[in-house]
C-alpha cells in the first residue's frame, strides 16, 4: 500500500467533505500534514527528483474533461502521479508528486452531463497515473463503478499494474466497468517498472476481478526485443493460460499490444530524471515514424513489428477462453 511520507492539502480543498474524511485517516496513520496555499506547490518538492512519495490534496478546476482516444471518450482524472517508478512514463512526463482531487462529486455530476448527450460513453480513470495505489485513501473508483453501474449509458474503464483490488471485488458493477491489467515479461519488470508488483501478482489479481464478474482486458506495453525475447512473451502467455484456466471470464478478454517507441524529447528528459537508464532509446536501432500533428516517433522496423505481430497471434490462438487482439502496433 502506499504510505506517503508527507502530505500536503491546498487551503481551497479544506471545505470538501472527502479533504475531512482523509484527513483523519491520514493523521491516524500519523503522517505529517501541512496546510498551503493554493497554488504554492513547490514546497512539496519530494524527496528524491520525481517526488513520488508526496501526497497533494487538491480540487480539479478544469470545465471539461480532456479527450481519451482510443482507450475511451474522455478521461476523469482522480489523481495525478504515480508511485511507479516505471522509466519509459517518467521519461515522458515530468512528474513532482501524486495528486489526489477531492471533488469526486462535481466529477461525477460532470459525468453525468456528457452522458445525457444520448449516446454510450467511456470514461478512462487511469490517463495520468495509476489509480490503484491511492485507491485506499480516497475509494474514487469505488465510488466511479457504483456510480456507474447506475447510468443507462456511462462505462469506466481503467488500467493498472498494482493489484491491491479486493475492496472492488464485491461492488455492484454491472459488468459496466472494464478493468486492463498491464503486464509484461519479469525481465522487462524488473528493469524498467520499478515500485510495480510481478507479473504473477498482476495475472492473479486479474483472475480475481474475472471471477468477481468485471469484463478484464490486458495491455502488453511496451513490448520489448531483447536477447530471448520471444521465449520471454511466449512464457507471459503460457503464465495467462495457466493462472487464469478456471477464470470463467463472462466477456471476451481483450489484448492491446504496444511496441516500445520514444519521442526524442521524451529521451532527452529521461536522460534529466534517471541517472543511468536501461530503457533502449538508442535512435540508431529504430525507425522514425511521423504522427499526427508532425509529431514523430522512434520506433521498431517493419520487420521487427511483424515478428511482433506473428508471436502475439500465434501465442494467444493458445489461450483456453474467448479473447480478442484490439491492436497491435
Ligand atoms: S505504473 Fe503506470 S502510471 Fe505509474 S509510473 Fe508505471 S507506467 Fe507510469
Amino acid at each position: 500500500m502506499f504510505k506517503p511520507y508527507h502530505v500536503y492539502i491546498e487551503k481551497e480543498a479544506l471545505s470538501y467533505k472527502q479533504t475531512k474524511e482523509l484527513k483523519k485517516q491520514l493523521e491516524s496513520r500519523h503522517l505529517p500534514i501541512d496546510v498551503i496555499e493554493n497554488g504554492q506547490t513547490k514546497v512539496a518538492k519530494g524527496r528524491d527528483t520525481s517526488g513520488d512519495e508526496v501526497l497533494m490534496i487538491s480540487v480539479y478546476k478544469n470545465q471539461e474533461f480532456r479527450a481519451a482516444p482510443p482507450f475511451a471518450d474522455y478521461a476523469i482524472p482522480f489523481v495525478s502521479g504515480c508511485v511507479g517508478r516505471c522509466e519509459y512514463c517518467r521519461a515522458a512526463q515530468c512528474r513532482s508528486f501524486v495528486r489526489v482531487y477531492v471533488n469526486e462529486n462535481d466529477l461525477l455530476k460532470k459525468v453525468k452531463r456528457y452522458a445525457q448527450k444520448g449516446l454510450a460513453v467511456t470514461f478512462e480513470g487511469s490517463l495520468e497515473a495509476d489509480p490503484i495505489p491511492t485507491e485506499p485513501y480516497t475509494h474514487a473508483l469505488a465510488h466511479m463503478i457504483e456510480f456507474t453501474a447506475k447510468q443507462p449509458n456511462v462505462f469506466f474503464t481503467f488500467t493498472t499494474k498494482f493489484t491491491d483490488v479486493d475492496s472492488l471485488l464485491c461492488l455492484n458493477h454491472q459488468e459496466r466497468t472494464k478493468v486492463r491489467f498491464s503486464i509484461n515479461t519479469d525481465t522487462v519488470i524488473s528493469s524498467f517498472e520499478e515500485g510495480t508488483p510481478s507479473m504473477k501478482e498482476r495475472i492473479m489479481a486479474a483472475f480475481k476481478m474475472m471471477k468477481a464478474g468485471y469484463p478484464v482486458g490486458f495491455v502488453i506495453a511496451p513490448v520489448f526485443v531483447y536477447p530471448n525475447w520471444k521465449e520471454d512473451y511466449l512464457m507471459l502467455i503460457k503464465r495467462l493460460k495457466e493462472y487464469l484456466e478456471s477464470a470463467h471470464p463472462s466477456q471476451p478478454v481483450t489484448f492491446e499490444i504496444m511496441a516500445h517507441r520514444f519521442m526524442k524529447v521524451a529521451k532527452n528528459h529521461l536522460f534529466q530524471v534517471v541517472e543511468d537508464p536501461y530503457l533502449p532509446v538508442d535512435i540508431q536501432e529504430m525507425s522514425y515514424k511521423y504522427g499526427p500533428y508532425f509529431y514523430g516517433k522512434n520506433s521498431y522496423d517493419v520487420a521487427t513489428m511483424d515478428q511482433i505481430k506473428e508471436l502475439f497471434e500465434f501465442g494467444l490462438a493458445h489461450l483456453p477462453f474467448n479473447y480478442e487482439i484490439k491492436y497491435i502496433v
